[in-house]
């Protein structure tokens, strides 16, 4: 076993001294994450990794030297929200400097970046060339691509395109012994014709590094699939509907999804919108004073044929479903206001930072929490009105908790659901009031099988994995095979 003092000199050797860190300040630093100070685990070493503009760099050394000597190992996006915490010490990996886009191809729709590439960068160098990945998140330009393959990123356009994971075309991982793979279009990157699609003909294995928080591989070349799009094809509608029409709003969401009409839909509830009519951002006079849900719509077309058409489909649905359409949310919380501070022009629905709908609410509550899972769009109405009872049984279903849902709806038929609720950390019994809220939320969400977002051990607790039965048994013999010392971010999934 070496000592630190050997580990630092070797690591030093590798990357140079500036690119190693054992300053105790630093490493609190890297600890601060979306999930503040619940994972207070540090690394004994941090290491920045940097690329040259060729895309050299040295992840394989370090991944080499680690494996040799059973040291843990674990890389680090822009943000964190506690998946990425060092949970048995050693290494953690800034990939921060891994962050070229090396390739956008417009005649073949795809985009070429460094694993540490901010998924914002990505859109912008896509931008210069008429194209978008067609998912983008509030998550600011901190987010890194390689993290939101590894934890399941989701974004704004999901309705019609899916997931993050769902644009990889192709992956270049590096293994805990050091060794490069490229997968599906990647595998193809040195040939004549370059990348032009998934699949290849072996079992795809593209999966195995996806959702893995890290701990199958390091993820150092992302190839993703992109869409022709100008801002000027997406289109922004508000419905709002009533508490006790929630059965249509499913119905309307699900046939909304089906017939491939929409570019996104989310689905909120009037928490979110109590603040900021208190503050008077939005005129009251505007929006039904019994409205509940608010269904935010994106539709992206190319023309004002498309549009036609795809505005007809929309507002037959959720007019038939008794909705009300409502302008004023459309321009204010998605339009033009929401535009002027997002990216050269395009809406980033921030939620932090100037005008964030999180600003205006956390100035009248508190910190926030959210439970983040996926799980079927017909069990909507089943799981709002749970949600809403353990609130109130909680004593957190008040303006002063924000018990908010800021959702998104999954062309899986499915809602990625986030029930959110806001409350002051100084304060322990309101904490109690919120543990037992997320305990509540954690059961009848498990019972009935939902699918976490982004869930460790030390997140969500072995059931989750256990429920999956013999499969999780199937990876962890897999993961046993690609890293035999379990070097990659240990106690996380195994
Ligand atoms: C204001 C705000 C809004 C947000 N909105 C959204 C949203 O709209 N959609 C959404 O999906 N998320 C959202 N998030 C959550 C965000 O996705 C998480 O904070 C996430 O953890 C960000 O990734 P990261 O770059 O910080 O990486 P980390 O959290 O540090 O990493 C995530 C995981 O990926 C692993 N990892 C990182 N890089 C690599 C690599 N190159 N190879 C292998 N493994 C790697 C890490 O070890 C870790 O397990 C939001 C966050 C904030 C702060």
């Amino acid at each position: 076993m070496l000592s630190l003092d050997e580990i630092i000199a070797k690591l030093t050797d590798i990357v140079g001294p500036r690119r190693v860190s054992t300053n105790p300040i630093d490493k609190i630093n890297y600890q601060h994450t979306l999930a503040y100070g619940a994972y207070r685990a540090l690394p004994d070493v941090i290491v920045r990794i940097e690329s040259d503009r060729q895309g050299n760099h040295k992840v394989s050394e370090i991944l080499e030297f680690a494996n040799e000597h059973k040291i843990p190992i674990v890389a680090k996006g822009g943000v964190g929200m506690g998946i990425s915490s060092p949970l048995k010490g050693g290494l953690l990996l800034d990939m921060l400097g891994m962050d070229k886009i090396l390739e956008v191809n417009s005649s073949m729709q795809y985009v070429i970046a460094e694993g540490g590439a901010s998924v914002y960068a990505i859109h912008h160098a896509l931008r210069q060339h008429g194209l978008m990945l067609p998912n983008f998140g509030t998550y600011g330009p901190a987010v890194v691509i390689g993290a939101m393959i590894n934890k399941g990123g989701i974004g704004y356009g999901m309705t019609r395109y899916g997931w993050i994971a769902d644009m990889v075309l192709g992956l270049e991982v590096i293994l805990a012994n050091g060794e490069t793979i490229r997968l599906g279009a990647l595998a193809n990157q040195e040939t004549t014709f370059g990348p032009f699609q998934k699949w290849i003909h072996l079992p795809d294995l593209l999966g195995l590094f996806t959702l893995a928080a890290g701990s199958m591989g390091i993820i150092s070349k992302v190839c993703l699939r992109a869409i022709q799009c100008q801002r000027e094809w997406l289109h922004d509608y508000c419905h709002v509907f009533r508490r006790d029409q929630l059965q249509p709003v499913q119905d309307s969401l699900i046939e909304l999804v089906k017939g491939e009409v929409v570019y996104d839909i989310h689905f909120t509830d009037r928490w979110q919108y109590h603040w900021p009519l208190e503050e008077g951002l939005y005129d009251k006079k505007k929006i039904p004073d019994d409205g509940w849900f608010f269904l935010k719509t994106v539709l992206l077309a190319r023309d004002q044929e498309e549009l036609a058409f795809k505005e007809k489909r929309m507002r037959r649905i959720y007019q038939s479903a008794g909705g009300v359409e409502v302008p004023e949310i459309a321009d204010k919380a998605m339009g033009a206001k929401a535009q002027q501070l997002g990216l050269h022009g395009w809406p980033d629905w921030h939620i932090m930072g100037p005008d964030g709908w999180c600003g205006t609410v956390v100035r009248h509550t508190g910190m926030f929490a959210v439970t983040s899972k996926m799980y079927p769009l017909r069990f909507l109405k089943e799981m709002y009105d749970l949600d809403e009872a353990a609130k109130r049984e909680c004593g957190i279903w008040d303006a002063e908790h924000s018990p908010q849902h800021d959702s998104y709806v999954t062309r899986d038929l499915a809602i990625k659901e986030e029930y959110f609720t806001f409350y002051n950390p100084y304060d322990d019994e309101d904490v109690a009031k919120l543990r037992k809220w997320m305990g509540m939320v954690a059961q009848f969400s498990n019972e009935r099988g939902v699918v976490w977002t982004a869930p460790t051990l030390s997140t969500k607790g072995p059931l989750p994995y256990l429920r999956l039965g013999s499969l999780y048994d199937v990876v962890k013999e897999i993961k046993q095979l690609v890293d035999p010392n379990n070097i990659l971010n240990p106690g996380a999934l195994f």
